[in-house]
């Protein structure tokens, strides 16, 4: 439908589609009153589609192929521009992860339209459409808007609030026939990364933060294991990252992830402006702090003063008689 709003579905490279899926269609249907999405991949499963149908979008552009997998934008980008140029939608979102970030910046490019990305709100106003994107690393908010469709925009994940899932609704499924271009780069080799067997950070609705006060990549056991028995993610703050305690992606705050779990839980982090801009909209925020001074004590609901070393071993003996 012409003036429609598309939601690239972002999934789990099994055929379903991930929540932060939920979050895009949610926000295009508070500003469009309806949205569609837009699948790009290998494999969809019928709970896939269902599931996003339960999310709300009332039609999925489904361009399904083996050579969509793996991601590569050079095939990508033609197939669906194609589609763009025939359909014609008003608007295009796309979640923040590693590969839409990439895609819809080529994407924007060759239909050479304008592009919001990391997204943080929407005003629709009659035929105007305003974004908030973060600029200079998060220090200010800017607002930017479109000369013209479509509005290509990526959106920040656990900013917006999510569609909730209404089973029982239905949305048409459209196979368009799109050309995928071969592409000109091969994959040699694909290794997955060993799974710690916790959540994802993104997508956890606990969330455990270890900092500098972790003192050395080795005690991360502790917060692993205290991860295990509450069903929690674990994640690092910038300090311990810079120290090679951690990878990166499990970096929280400006320059990693943005998370709102219901339940934080932060040791040894002293709670910096640039690490609260990623986890301050969590629900319940507990610090674990030995100095009783440390700026994350304002922001949480419940604090302990007190030794981290001491704290993680007795709050998981804890939760263990709690949860049996
Ligand atoms: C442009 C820019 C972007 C940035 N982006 C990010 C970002 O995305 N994420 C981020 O986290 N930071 C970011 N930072 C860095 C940020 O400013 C802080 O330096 C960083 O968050 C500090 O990490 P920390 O709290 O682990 O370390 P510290 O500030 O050193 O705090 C360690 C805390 O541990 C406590 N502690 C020590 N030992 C114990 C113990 N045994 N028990 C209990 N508590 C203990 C200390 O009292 C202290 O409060 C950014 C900075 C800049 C300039």
């Amino acid at each position: 439908m012409p003036n429609a709003f598309w939601c690239v579905v972002e999934d789990d490279r099994k055929g379903f589609p991930k929540k932060v899926t939920a979050e895009v269609i949610g926000e295009a249907v508070r500003l469009a009153g309806s949205a569609e999405a837009l699948w790009v991949t290998d494999t969809a499963s019928e709970e896939g589609l269902q599931q996003l149908a339960a999310w709300g979008a009332t039609k999925v552009w489904l361009l399904e192929a083996a050579a969509f997998a793996p991601y590569q934008g050079e095939v990508w980008v033609p197939a669906v521009a194609e589609l763009v140029a025939k359909e014609s939608p008003r608007a295009i979102f796309a979640p923040v992860t590693a590969r839409q970030r990439e895609f819809v910046a080529r994407l924007a490019a060759r239909l050479g339209a304008g592009l919001a990305a990391d997204a943080v709100g929407f005003a629709l106003e009659g035929d105007r459409l305003t974004a908030t994107r973060p600029v200079y690393a998060g220090k200010l908010l800017s607002r930017v808007t479109w000369t013209k469709p479509p509005w290509v925009a990526t959106l920040r994940p656990n900013v917006f609030r999510p569609a909730e899932a209404q089973p029982g609704r239905s949305a048409s499924v459209e196979r368009p026939a799109v050309a995928a271009p071969e592409p000109r780069m091969k994959l040699v080799e694909r290794r997955e990364e060993v799974s710690t067997g916790l959540p994802e950070l993104a997508e956890a609705e606990t969330v455990i933060s270890g900092g500098r006060g972790m003192k050395g990549p080795e005690n991360y056991v502790i917060l692993e294991d205290l991860g295990r028995v509450i069903g929690a993610a674990v994640g690092a703050s910038r300090a311990a990252v810079d120290a090679g305690w951690r990878p990166h992606r499990f970096q929280i705050g400006q320059t990693g992830r943005t998370i709102s779990p219901k339940l934080y839980l932060g040791f040894g982090v002293s709670g910096a402006i640039q690490h609260l801009a990623g986890m301050r909209t969590s629900k319940v925020i507990v610090a674990v702090n030995k100095d009783p001074e440390a700026p994350i004590f304002k922001v949480a609901d419940y604090g302990i003063v007190g030794d981290l070393f001491e704290v993680v071993p007795a709050m998981e003996k804890e939760f263990k008689k709690l949860y049996g």
